[in-house]
Order: structure tokens, then sequence, then C-alpha cells
């Protein structure tokens, strides 16, 4: 015994076979005598006598007349052929009365008979002769219920674990138990002695590459099921397309006869299943099957439309969120730059961009001049005419002064009364010019207010880093132009000093 299966004997226990299969078989195994032997042991149960005569009856034989002997039976059909129905009624029933828990039973050996059936029909399309081919495929699976028997918990959990993670059943199975259905099974029929030759086929049945002399029968049993899966289980599209790439690639049949083959194994697999006492449960013609399954490809192309327009608007809809939100990060980001009352750039601001076009003025060689306007006796206004005509005056004096600079120049309230104009690329001479430009706007400039016309002056410290070699640094920079503002207010105001 190998240590596969001494290792499957410590962890389940196997069921007994059928007594009358072992009579079955212990007869043929007795070779020239065994024909009528074999009779005569099937002869001891009349029910079984009566399922074989109808079985051999049955399209799946196609004999020319009606068997009404068991001795016609075996004379037609071969000992071989009568011993292999004779004990697939004995373990179908043997396992009739076991405990149901879970397992759907019936789907079992419907999902059986069809294999069955269906290896038979394989069989006789491809040429390929074993007379244990029904039973091989009738009990292909057989591991599968001895896992279930022996370990309902574990069986069920290899179910479920199977459902979630999409292995295949014999990788969970090997992952929970250490071995698969196909090892239980070989191993289960070898220990009832059965044939070798259906014990190694169905060791192999799951395998892509089936060992010789076994190959053939395994690869039709591993296509028997899965037919019979189309008319038993689910993805009935996907198992059709695979059934018709090996059929046709191994075989060379053509699809409309495959189509064809399908269809008779679905219709003979009802008949015989009667003849094994298994409820049909509502197992459909091959063409109703096809049509359900295109049906639910349309519905999932449909569904996969819909999923991809959706989608589409999803994207959409996120680009046009992250455009708003872009929008309103702008937005904010200018509210933090600007002072409230003139929508100046605050004095933070100022200090940031003074600092980058000094930068930018060394690397590039370019001249830079700075600005500090100062509103000349500004605490008159706020004393005469109260300080929201202050504002006013303030927010006035910033249109002006925005109106009067180029896009480029950056204007930014200062403080209080105090403004601060960056005019990046210009030197002292144009500085000095716009200054007096902007000097005699302010001037000119009056603020209304009811009827009183309100003028302001203003005083302005120059700086140009053109006017003079030495390396210009923002402090300086600022120090220099505060400086000439000073200048200008001790002056006399209203005027430019640098
Ligand atoms: P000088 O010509 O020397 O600059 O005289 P000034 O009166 O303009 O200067 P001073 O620094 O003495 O006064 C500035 C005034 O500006 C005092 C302060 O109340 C006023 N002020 C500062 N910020 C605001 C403001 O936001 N709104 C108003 N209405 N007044 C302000
Ligand atoms: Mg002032
Ligand atoms: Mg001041």
């Amino acid at each position: 015994m190998s240590s596969i299966q001494n290792f499957i004997d410590e962890k389940i226990k196997l069921p007994s076979p059928p007594a009358i299969a072992l009579k079955i078989l212990d007869a043929v195994r007795r070779d020239d005598e065994s024909l009528d032997e074999l009779a005569e042991i099937i002869k001891t149960d009349p029910a079984l006598t009566a399922r074989i005569l109808k079985l051999a009856n049955s399209s799946l034989y196609r004999l020319p007349g009606s068997v009404d002997t068991l001795a016609q039976a075996t004379i037609l059909i071969g000992t071989q052929a009568l011993k292999n129905i004779a004990l697939s009624f004995v373990i179908i029933e043997g396992f009739q009365g076991a405990p149901q828990g879970s397992f759907n039973f019936d789907l079992f050996w419907r999902r059986a008979v069809c294999a069955a059936v269906a290896a038979e029909v394989l069989a006789e399309n491809t040429g390929l002769k074993d007379r244990d081919i029904f039973v091989s495929s009738l009990l292909q699976d057989i591991g599968v219920l001895t896992l279930f028997l022996a370990d309902m918990t574990s069986f069920t959990e290899v179910v479920d674990g199977k459902r979630i993670s999409g292995k295949s059943t014999c990788e969970a199975e090997k992952e929970k138990f250490g071995f698969d259905h196909a090892e239980v099974g070989c191993h289960l029929l070898t220990t009832w002695k059965l044939p070798p030759a259906i014990c190694q086929s169905i060791l192999w049945h799951h395998a892509g590459e089936p060992a010789e002399p076994y190959r053939k029968t395994a690869l039709i049993l591993g296509l028997a099921d899965k037919i019979s899966s189309m008319y038993h289980g689910t993805q009935c599209n996907r198992k059709s397309i695979e059934v018709h790439q090996s059929l046709n690639a191994l075989y060379g049949i053509e699809h409309e006869r495959i189509d064809d083959i399908i269809d008779k194994i679905g219709v003979k697999s009802l008949e015989i299943m009667e003849y094994f006492s298994i409820p049909p449960g509502n197992m459909k013609p091959f063409s109703v099957i096809m049509q359900e399954a295109n049906e639910e490809l349309g519905r999932l192309n449909y569904s996969y439309e819909q999923i991809v327009l959706e989608l589409t608007q999803a994207k959409q809809n996120a680009e046009r969120l992250a455009i708003e939100l872009k929008r309103s990060n702008d937005k904010l980001r200018e509210l933090a730059l600007r002072d409230g009352l003139t929508s100046l750039y605050n004095h933070r601001y100022f200090y940031e961009v003074l600092e980058t076009q000094i930068q930018n003025s060394k690397r590039y060689g370019h001249p830079l001049s700075l600005m500090i306007l100062d509103i000349d006796h500004f605490k008159k206004v706020n004393d005469t005419y109260g300080h929201p005509v202050g504002d006013l005056v303030l927010r006035e004096t910033s249109k002006t002064l925005v109106k009067l600079v180029r896009r480029s120049d950056i204007v930014a309230r200062y403080g209080g009364e105090e403004f601060a104009i960056i005019l990046p690329e210009t030197g002292l001479a144009s500085a000095r010019v716009l200054a007096q430009r902007l000097r005699r706007g302010v001037e000119q400039q009056t603020v209304q207010y009811d009827d009183k016309l309100i003028s302001v002056t203003i005083s302005i410290g120059l700086v140009s880093s053109d006017m003079n070699d030495a390396e210009i640094m923002r402090e300086s920079f600022i120090f220099k132009s505060d400086h000439a503002l000073y200048k200008a207010k001790s002056n006399g105001r209203n005027r430019v000093e640098v």
C-alpha cells in the first residue's frame, strides 16, 4: 500500500462495499464460469435484475431486439458490461441509505449518471475501447462522497472555502485533507477490489496530463464530467467552449456534431436516471440550457455596459469636482493672500514675492525696484470724517494705484495707510517715472463723501537694484525704501525720494 493510501486510511474511515458488489466482483474475477455465476448472483435480487434488463434495453446499448432474460443480456452485452451495470446499481443503492446532511445525494448521483452516460457516448464517438468506461465515469467522483461521509465538517469547509478562494476542488481538498477526491476514490475502489483500470483512470481524471495507459480514459472522464456539470451546474457557456475546444482539437469532431453529442447525452441521461431511481430534478435539454446561458451572457454584457457608463459618469463627476476643488482652493489661497479692506496683496504675500523677485533679478540680471508709499496726514482724514471715511479713502487710493501700475507690478498693503509696490524688471529711471505718475494720480483723485470731496496725497520712497553694485537683500531693500520714504516726508510730503 502506498504512503498516500496509508495516509488516507489514517485520516478517514472508508465505507465498506455493498455485500452484493463484492460477490459480483468476485464472480467476474473467476473468469470462465463467471458468466453463469454472475447471472446467478444478480438473480438473487429481483429488483436488480429488473433494472439491469431495463438498462440493457435502453438506448445506451442499442441492442437489435428486446432483451428479456439475464442470460440473453450476458450474451448480448457481455459479462464485463453486465458486471459494470450491476456494480453501478448496487454501489449507488448502497450509498442511498447514507446520512443526508448538507449533501445533495440526488444531485450527486444525477451528475454521476449523466457523466457515466456522457463517457459512454464520448467513447463511442472517439473510438475509445474501454468496457469499464460507464462505471469509471459513474464512480469518478465517489471520493467526494467518501470525504463527505468521513468528515462532514471539513468537507463543508472545503466547499465554502473553495467558493471564497476560487480554488479548484482538488486544490481545496488537498489543502484541507492532504489529498483530493480523485486519490480517495482510487483508494476506495482499490480497497473494494475493483479493476485497476477503473481505479487508475479515476485517479487521473482531474490531471491535465494523465499518465499512460489511462490517459485516454482519464481525458474522456474529465470531458464527461464537464458535460455533466453543464447540465447540473453553472457557467454553462464557459464549459461548453472548453468541451468544444477539447473534442475538436483532440478528436477532430466538428462543432455541429459536438452540440448533437451533448444534446444526445442529456436525453439519454434522463432515460438512464429513471432506471437508477434517481429523480431527474430540473434537468433541461441542452438547447434550453444554452439559450438560458446566452440570455445570462446578454444580461452580463448589458450590465457590463451599464457599469462602463456609470464609471465614465463617475469619472466625469470626479473630474468636475476636482476642477471645482481646485477653483475653491485657488480662491482660498487668493483670499489668504489678500487684504480684507483693500483687496490688495497683504504684507505676508508681499514679503514672499519680494524674496522671489530678488532671487529672479539676481539670477537673470534684471533690475528690480521697490516703492513704499504712505498717505500724508491720513490721521486728519480719520479725525475729520471718521474712520469709515478713512477706510473709503484707503480703498479708493488702492484702486488708483492698481489702475496706474503695469500688470506685472505687485501692489500690496504694507500696513495701516502704507503701501508697497514691487516693480519687477524695472530700473531706477522707469521706476521714478512711475512713482511720479502714482503721486500725481493720487493727488488728482477725489473721494466723494456726502457733499464733500476729499483729496489726499502720498509720499513715496523708492529703491532700485541698479542704484549700486552691492548685493541686494530683502531686509536692506525694504530698509532703504523706508528710509527714502522718511526723507520724502521730512522734505515736505507729496513727493518721491530715492
Ligand atoms: P504722515 O503724513 O506723517 O504719514 O501722517 P499720518 O497721519 O498719515 O500718519 P500716522 O502714522 O500719524 O497716522 C496713520 C493713521 O492711519 C493712524 C491710523 O488710525 C490710521 N489708520 C491705519 N490703518 C487704518 C485703517 O485701516 N483704516 C482707517 N480708517 N485708518 C487707519
Ligand atoms: Mg501717513
Ligand atoms: Mg504712517
